[in-house]
């Protein structure tokens, strides 16, 4: 069995204190595949680190977090299109809206969304999108750049049925992580309705712990319990979970 997260920041100073166990664990647990995320210039450093200590597991985006979009978002997105020029990255994420640490800043993140989504057309790559609190003000954009060569993944997916279909017809994927496995998590529900054809797996580690670990420090290696609930949601062997999901993301990152 092959595992894929696609959404893990391995580089987050949670795990500067046991990070290589934190790796050992995932890969014990069957995860080869790693899919990094960047939040803004402050980690580029640490996620180059990363790649080259786990070339074959580990796979960077670039670009810039909606709630690290602040008054220099320009700087920001400045060093993004620098290492787009000097380098290859798998995506551009996580780029998206986030309403509900702070209202204030919404025209700058849609201005920072909309110039990611066009670099991610120029590069040809997908985009990873963080959706909270946001998702007319995601869809609205979305709209208004559709394209063929417009895709990618709706990271920690949370929204109705009817979101998901919405957000699937702008060929993106759904990311799903531990939020499936919350007894009021209310999207286990309804996944069944769409084809597994659209989901990808995630854990956003150290974010969203799936149960058991709800509310502690998440990891890659718990990606297993999400495995396992799908496994369950969808009436099919975790092997099964694992296979569709892992070629998802080689459809969606081209590796
Ligand atoms: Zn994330």
């Amino acid at each position: 069995m092959i595992l894929t997260d696609t959404h893990t920041h391995l580089y987050s100073e949670a795990f500067d204190e046991d990070r290589a166990e934190m790796m050992q664990r995932a890969f014990d647990n069957n995860v080869q595949r790693m899919f990094v995320p960047a939040i803004d210039s402050t980690y580029t450093e640490a996620m180059l680190d990363l790649e080259k200590a786990y070339p074959n597991q580990v796979f960077l985006m670039t670009g810039v977090h909606p709630t690290h979009v602040k008054e220099n978002y320009l700087d920001e997105l400045a060093h993004v299109k620098e290492l787009l020029a000097q380098r290859s990255f798998v995506a551009i994420g996580e780029i998206g809206i986030d309403l509900y640490w702070d209202k204030t800043l919404l025209t700058q993140q849609q201005d920072a969304f909309r110039i990611q989504i066009q670099l991610a057309k120029q590069y040809e790559l997908p985009i990873v999108i963080h959706c909270r609190d946001a998702f007319d003000e995601v869809f609205e954009i979305l709209e208004a750049e559709k394209s063929k060569g417009l895709f990618g993944i709706f990271h920690c997916f949370t929204g109705t049925l009817e979101q998901a279909k919405k957000a699937i017809s702008y060929n993106m994927k759904l990311g799903i992580g531990g939020v499936v496995t919350f007894k009021n998590g209310k999207i286990d529900q309804f996944l069944n309705e769409i084809e597994l054809k659209h989901i990808v797996l995630e854990t956003d580690a150290p974010y969203l712990s799936p149960t058991p670990y709800r509310g502690k420090r998440n990891e890659t290696s718990y990606i297993v319990n999400v495995v396992a609930k799908l496994a369950e949601v969808y009436q099919v062997s975790e092997n099964e979970i694992a296979e569709i999901t892992t070629e998802n993301s080689k459809e969606v990152f081209g590796v």
